[in-house]
């Protein structure tokens, strides 16, 4: 989101007013077309939850060495793997759902609200579900703020290529920020079998990229 610009030319007052004045056209300017969710994102929206809990712990499928070793859902979280838990971890953090432009980015959070773009409801269910999660972390404050992305970050943006997050605020330093958490969750849907290795890898190799440690 917009950073407001240093005013150090501005007194007290001058500052003040200067700063309605921003806070009012960056409000204007990037929510000027937000709306409710229309009935059917609405619905798209309930179908990710209901989703997500339905995702509950069963016989884990991969040996439980690889799992102990890397599974951090609970050290994250602080509750063992349940969708339903999940699914009540992300509404208490996020109040209210609009729709409106979003730019680069699919989704954006903003005081106990986030913003979804139309690029959203294309997502697949797991994708949306992942998106809520990433927003939903940003609720628990300026610890989980992104930083900038390496400006030698090699790995690519899975779903645009012409996105580029090298030098971007678009990586975490901590292992438990938006990137971590998601990857934590797809980590558990590979042990649980909701999805097959390869393809729980990949997503989590993608997501852990992000996490960045110097
Ligand atoms: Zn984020």
């Amino acid at each position: 989101m917009a950073d407001s610009k240093p005013h150090s030319k501005f007194n007290t007052q001058n500052l003040f007013f200067f700063g309605c004045f921003i806070y009012f056209f960056v409000t204007n300017s990037i929510f000027s077309d937000e709306s409710k969710l229309t009935a059917k994102q609405a619905r798209i929206l309930k179908d990710t939850f209901v989703y997500l809990e339905s995702l509950e712990p069963k016989k884990i499928k991969i040996d439980r060495s690889t799992y102990n070793r890397h599974s951090q859902f609970e050290s994250f979280f602080k509750f063992p793997f349940s969708g339903k838990k999940l699914s009540r971890w992300i509404q208490s953090r996020i109040k209210k759902f609009n729709y409106g432009s979003t730019g680069d980015y699919v989704a954006m959070y903003q005081d106990g609200e986030v913003l979804l773009g139309r690029g959203f409801f294309s997502l697949n269910r797991l994708d949306r579900i992942l998106v809520l999660l990433h927003e939903a972390r940003h609720a628990d404050g300026k610890n989980y703020r992104h930083v900038e992305c390496p400006d030698d970050f090699p790995f690519l943006n899975t779903r645009d290529w012409k996105i580029h997050p090298a030098g971007k605020k678009g990586c975490d330093s901590v292992p438990d920020g938006g990137y971590g958490i998601t990857a934590s969750f797809l980590f558990e849907l590979g042990a649980y079998g909701y999805l097959n290795q390869t393809e729980a890898a990949y997503r989590y190799n993608s997501e852990i990229s992000r996490v960045i440690r110097d």
